[in-house]
């Protein structure tokens, strides 16, 4: 990876750095501006990218594939962190209490299911994942001075379906206790 002083050199000052695939050559900025990509030559270095006219953020080419090695690295880092996260929700109370009682609580006052309410705040997440998805535009950390990063939203995502997991687990459990309870008569 190239560095920030030495993309500065062939770019310029830039405020957001933002990643561009694949081989197009020209990449819609999130202000709504074109911007071209182009080969830039520094030396013996060459970078692929450009910087948008109106917002400058840096839009730099990123061909290098991950390895299996390095992926695993990732999800290892998420996963751990995501435990953390819900266990640490877990000991915020002195007593063992149900996982899923603020979801019950929401659900009784917008009259609905718990599920609904694990999927709607789900649907937060997963926008924010699609919106960074689809313009290159994200801050890959997991907080900085801006406020949360990424993996951060992430790995959120991932517990959120973690509690999905555990709502439609309780509810089979007792939509099997009430056929069983039934079958008796
Ligand atoms: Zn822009």
């Amino acid at each position: 990876m190239l560095k920030r002083k030495m993309l500065e050199e062939i770019f310029g000052s830039f405020d957001q750095l933002s990643y561009v695939t694949g081989d197009k050559l020209t990449t819609d900025c999130e202000c709504g501006q074109k911007v071209n990509i182009e080969k830039v030559a520094l030396g013996k270095m060459e970078a692929v990218g450009g910087v948008c006219g109106n917002c400058e953020t840096l839009h730099i080419r990123r061909k290098k594939s991950m390895k299996n090695e390095h992926f695993a690295e990732v999800c290892k880092e998420i996963i751990h962190e995501s435990m953390k996260i819900m266990d640490n929700k877990k000991s915020e109370y002195a007593v063992p209490v149900d996982c899923l009682i603020n979801f019950k609580r929401r659900a009784k006052l917008l009259e609905t299911n718990p599920g609904e309410v694990i999927v709607s705040d789900l649907t937060k997440h997963m926008d924010v994942l699609i919106q960074a998805a689809k313009t290159g535009n994200y801050r890959w950390c997991w907080e900085d001075e801006k406020g949360e990063g990424l993996k951060q939203r992430i790995a959120d995502t991932i517990n959120y379906l973690q509690l999905l997991a555990g709502y439609f687990e309780e509810t089979n459990e007792s939509r099997k206790e009430h056929q069983d309870h039934n079958s008796l008569f």
